[in-house]
């Protein structure tokens, strides 16, 4: 390993895509530590929107980020949805392997989003009532988001309302785009308000990009996790902060993850050329795009157990807003816990990264 924390590309990304396979293979959980490891990011599915994804598969309906992404999901089938349908002994396993202590359960992208409105409302529905039955039946180790269906934005936000006061749970999952439509249009600030008033974390998961923007990646492969999901809620997240829309809901909180997907590092070069753009076509803003992130966005790791990536997100965000994810099941790895465990930062902060931060944000 060079001092960058860059390993030789073979050791790097052994079994990527095929994690943890073998069930049998003899799985060494990473060494005792005096903080609680919460995962942020962590997917699931209900057997009914299972089903509803391979229908649209084999009609071809859908968009084609849709159709590249889970097409190869289902077409290679095996682990990785056996994981993502399971909420019991299996998933608690897997996490006893990792060191994991708790999850925050997310419906994984696109959840109901790709649905039409009737049928992603009842899906929605029906997958917070399982994802709280199973935060039931496992309260110390699982903790969850509400699935919301922002084709029908009212209804988005009593469902909101509902996952809060009457399931527990602990904000919104919405997985980017709906139909190509992004949260920074005023018709979804029903969605912010609810959230803002019941201080819910609404967390933009990933999907591929809207159809608007993926041809020149579908046809490249870049339209998934590689360059995709990133370059897309990257857009939405700075689409959200220029629109004004944290002007008008203040105490609204955001989370992005993947290292806030790309958007500290590039922050310097955004508000600067914020205040050229707003002069000719932008709304003015109360502050910085920078003060945005530092006030109403939290990011969190999950896909990147990378030190030089994190640490200057926390040296530009600060400590209290970067969160430990794993990304289970896509990205479960024992050495993506160890990457993380060994950061170059102080045992205060690394609490702060897998602990403490989770339970303020989402208060658990
Ligand atoms: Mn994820």
């Amino acid at each position: 390993m060079n001092k960058h924390g860059a390993m030789n590309r073979k050791k790097r990304f052994a079994g990527v895509g095929i994690p943890l396979e073998d069930p049998k293979r003899a799985i060494k959980p990473p060494t005792k530590v005096p903080y609680k490891r919460i995962a942020t990011e962590e997917a699931w599915i209900t057997p009914e929107i299972m089903q509803g994804y391979r229908e649209l598969i084999a009609k071809k309906a859908g968009d084609a980020g849709f159709l590249s992404l889970w097409g190869v999901f289902i077409r290679r089938g095996g682990i990785l949805i056996d994981r993502l349908l399971d909420m019991g002994e299996n998933r608690i396993r897997d996490m006893d392997a990792t060191g994991i202590d708790v999850q925050l359960l997310l419906l994984t992208a696109p959840g109901v989003q790709v649905f039409d409105a009737a049928r992603a409302r009842s899906l929605a529905a029906s997958s917070n009532d399982q994802l709280a039955e199973a935060i039931r039946k496992y309260p110390k180790r699982f903790a969850g988001l509400a699935a919301i269906a922002p084709q029908s934005p009212k209804t988005a936000a009593k469902e909101l309302e509902r996952g809060m006061n009457k399931l527990g749970l602990k904000g919104a999952v919405i997985n980017s785009h709906t139909k190509g439509q992004y949260l920074d249009d005023p018709k979804f600030w029903d969605i912010f308000e609810a959230a803002e008033s019941l201080n819910a974390p609404i967390y933009i998961h990933p999907q591929t990009p809207s159809p608007d923007m993926i041809k020149p990646f579908v046809k490249r492969g870049l339209d998934t996790a590689i360059m995709g999901f990133g370059v897309e809620v990257a857009l939405h997240t700075l689409a959200i902060i220029t629109s004004g829309a944290l002007d008008r809901f203040p105490k609204l909180k955001i989370v992005i993850g993947h290292g806030g997907e790309g958007l500290p590092y590039w922050l310097y070069r955004i508000d600067y050329m914020q205040e050229f753009n707003r002069q000719a076509f932008m709304p003015k803003l109360k502050m910085l795009p920078s003060d945005y992130m530092k006030r109403n966005v939290y990011i969190t790791t999950s896909g990147l157990p990378w030190a030089p990536a994190i640490t200057m997100a926390q040296s530009v965000l600060g400590m209290d807003r970067v969160l430990y994810a794993m990304d289970y099941p896509y990205q479960y790895r024992v050495e993506e816990v160890a990457m993380t465990d060994k950061f170059p930062i102080s045992a205060a902060n690394k609490k702060k990264l897998f602990q403490k931060n989770a339970e303020r944000v989402f208060s658990l």
